[in-house]
């Protein structure tokens, strides 16, 4: 398949990239490179392998979009190019409409324009907020009620797509779309070719990484009193590669006029408490930890039920102990302290 993967030098869009490559298929990455890296392309074989082509710049510039698409038939488009820090999105949340919004405007227009049929869209489980009694884990049934301004250009997203595939359909266009709600993506291509390298850093576990690396004095932990059994927030991390895998078989059983949505997280919940205690197993080092307050927009307590991404899509995540996972993201940060700029 020839592929678009908006993101494509981001964290998550690059390991898509590695296994769409392994997997055979074509791939055009789109990005701007604003928390993306050209390094992991230029490790995937940018430069060298005919299978991988990259148009830098902006998913809500309409012309570089259209540079991405205009290089061959598209059979599919991953789109993970997006602002997804939930903190940030408080204080800037007109950001997060500019890129999140605007910006998936300008692809499905592309998409439109080129007769795309498959789309694969990067949702989250922060469209569900917090969870009423009785929907944790959480299914895909849960009432969407996002609790930050992410989570709400999460939401909209996907009510805009599904408004695109009706007027595509309406036309005699079908679009097939899933949405694949993100549960905690963490960890990194076991390998050891591909990691996390963001700047700035908000996320737990690339966080409790540069603690044991000596680059932070401690880590901040953000709320103590929330209603879960040890008072701090609970998640379901999911390593990213399986995360990935839920993509490629979406995209191979997505027919053109398809609307699915997934959770995709292990269905396994873990405390903050947990994962630090977690990473000091793993890293052997005591990573220091400062008990603060809450962070604006963090929802307690959500994790996945995963029946239904596994019965439709023969989903099966092979990266469900905690510490394997977080062994996969410590093998890479302590062999690049600076990230992609390790030499
Ligand atoms: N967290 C924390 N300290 C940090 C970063 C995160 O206590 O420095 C907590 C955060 O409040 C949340 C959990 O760790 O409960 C996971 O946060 P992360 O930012 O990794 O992912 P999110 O759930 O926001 O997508």
């Amino acid at each position: 398949m020839n592929l678009i993967v908006t993101g494509g030098a981001g964290y998550i869009g690059s390991h898509a990239v590695q296994q769409l490559l392994k997997g055979g298929h074509r791939v055009v990455v789109l990005d701007n490179l604003f928390r993306g890296h050209r390094r992991p392309l230029e490790l995937l074989g940018l430069g060298s392998s005919p299978a991988l082509s990259f148009v830098e710049g902006s998913i809500t510039d309409a012309s570089v979009v259209e540079a991405a698409f205009s290089k061959g038939k598209v059979d599919a488009v991953l789109h993970f190019a997006a602002l997804a820090y939930v903190g940030e999105s408080v204080d800037q949340p007109l950001e997060y409409v500019n890129a999140n919004i605007t910006g998936l405007a300008r692809v499905l227009e592309a998409c439109g324009r080129h007769g795309v049929e498959r789309f694969v869209f990067s949702s989250s489980c922060s469209t569900y907020g917090n969870p009423p009694e009785g929907m944790i884990p959480v299914p895909e049934t849960c009432p969407q009620d996002p609790v930050s301004p992410y989570g709400r250009s999460k939401l909209v997203g996907e009510w805009i797509i599904r408004d695109f595939a009706a007027a595509q359909a309406r036309a005699g266009k079908p679009f097939g779309f899933a949405f694949l709600r993100y549960f905690n993506v963490c960890g990194c291509d076991v390998s050891g070719l591909l990691g996390e390298d963001h700047t700035p850093e908000s996320h737990l576990v690339p966080i409790l990484m540069q603690v044991a690396m000596g680059q932070r004095s401690h880590i901040d932990l953000f709320g103590t009193d929330y209603p879960t059994p040890d008072g701090t927030c609970v998640r379901d991390y999911v390593h990213v590669e399986d995360l990935i895998s839920a993509h490629i078989l979406a995209i191979e059983k997505l027919r053109p006029g398809d609307a699915r949505a997934y959770n995709v997280g292990i269905g396994r919940g873990y405390s903050v408490r947990e994962i630090i205690e977690a990473a000091r197993r793993v890293t052997g080092k005591p990573i220091p930890v400062k008990e603060g307050p809450r962070r604006a927009g963090d929802a307690s307590m959500l994790f996945n039920d995963p029946r239904l991404v596994k019965s439709d899509l023969g989903w099966n995540p092979v990266h469900t102990d905690i510490e394997q996972v977080i062994r996969s993201a410590w093998n890479w940060f302590s062999r690049h302290p600076q990230g992609y700029k390790t030499a």
